[in-house]
């Protein structure tokens, strides 16, 4: 159980500061700065073949290499 008037982190529920929380932002600052640090995901169609996920820039570069179809 939550007391509802914290300001709860919307990612790991931990206490957002109240200057955070006033400037919109509604994940505490270790979640915020993940989500900011986090390398964009992005799904790279390949003909013929399964959506490839692609999370670095080696897997735009070989979207070809089938890792996740061992
Ligand atoms: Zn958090």
């Amino acid at each position: 159980m939550q007391l509802m008037s914290v300001n709860a982190c919307r990612a790991c529920g931990d206490d957002v500061i109240a200057d955070r929380w006033a400037l919109g932002y509604r994940t505490c600052t270790k979640c915020g700065e993940r989500a900011a640090r986090q390398v964009k995901h992005t799904i790279v169609p390949v003909p013929k073949s399964n959506y490839v996920y692609a999370h670095t820039k080696d897997d735009l570069i070989s979207p070809y290499s089938h890792k996740g179809n061992r």
